[in-house]
């Protein structure tokens, strides 16, 4: 039998955030798989879109513009996804230049801390993350082995890095509700990505989140992801049936060095038609008109 194979796949990441292909790389590998769309996903940033689009162009194959927005969720990690974004829009630049500079300050910080503990380390000792992707605690963690302060990336994390360590920095977030509004804003519709993530264990306290989120204007619900168990992806089928949101699905890739999820298959058994991509379209529109 033949491995269950999306249409689409609507979690892309490229070098533009931390993946290890560059957009283009990206669309001409969902070309040679036979995807009919993708959408490219990248942390906080649109740097990889424009040349994710010109090579869908040149190849036929439909590329979403996207991103992937970090928001601050002090029980678990909150990420929602926007959809059909102008890429162009001031606002959502301007907010993912604080983003973006944030994240600078905040290396900076991190490397003060270390200086702090006695570790020798300077900032240009940080390898840079490929291309001109973002450098963050990983390039850290990497470092720190290197220089024999830690046995291996996560005895880095432990011992200096992770959360409420003596090297950690809080990282700047979007509240929910400025997240989902900067994407509107923008021209697109916002999806909750990965809901595992959130760490809800009772059911009933994300269906708590569901709708406060809904009540800002979420758009959609991330059910078809690699992690998500059966169980997992039947109650979000549930919530976006009760509270009106598109089912979405993703392989949140990376690059076929890095991590196992593979484009438009997950871990083998992701399945999203082409539907969803209307849905999203005609979810787009209705904003649209009620923004006009
Ligand atoms: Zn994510
Ligand atoms: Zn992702």
């Amino acid at each position: 039998m033949a491995t269950p194979m999306s249409e689409i796949d609507l979690h892309i990441h490229t070098t533009a955030s931390d993946g290890t292909m560059s957009p283009s790389e990206v669309v001409q590998y969902a070309k040679k798989k036979g995807l009919r769309a993708i959408a490219i996903t990248d942390h906080d940033t649109i740097e990889g879109i424009a040349e994710g689009l010109q090579e869908g162009s040149k190849l036929g194959l439909e590329v979403i513009p996207g991103v992937e927005l970090s928001v601050d969720f002090p029980k678990g990690t909150m990420h929602l996804l926007g959809y059909y974004i102008d890429h162009t829009n001031g606002e959502l630049l301007d907010k993912l230049t604080v983003v973006q500079r944030a994240r600078v300050e905040r290396n900076l910080k991190m490397i003060e801390k270390l200086q702090r503990l006695g570790i020798k380390i300077e900032l240009s000792e940080i390898k840079k993350a490929p291309e001109d992707g973002q450098t963050g605690r990983p390039h850290f963690a990497y470092a720190l082995v290197q220089k024999g302060y830690a046995k291996n990336i996560q005895d880095a994390f432990d011992r200096y890095l992770g959360k409420g360590g003596p090297a950690y920095v809080e990282k700047f977030r979007f509240s929910p509700a400025e997240a989902i509004s900067v994407i509107h804003k923008a021209g697109g519709v916002a999806v909750l990505a990965h809901p595992f993530t959130l760490n809800q264990i009772q059911l009933q306290d994300l269906e708590t989140v569901v709708v406060v989120l809904k009540e800002k204007g979420l758009d959609g619900i991330e059910t078809y992801y690699p992690e998500h168990s059966e169980g997992q992806t039947k109650f979000y089928l549930y919530l976006a049936q009760r509270y009106g949101l598109v089912v979405t699905g993703g392989s949140d890739f990376h690059g076929l060095n890095k991590d196992k999820e593979e484009l438009g298959e997950g871990y083998g058994d992701m399945n999203c038609t082409y539907n969803v991509v209307e849905e999203l379209k005609s979810r787009r529109e209705t904003r649209c008109r009620g923004l006009s």
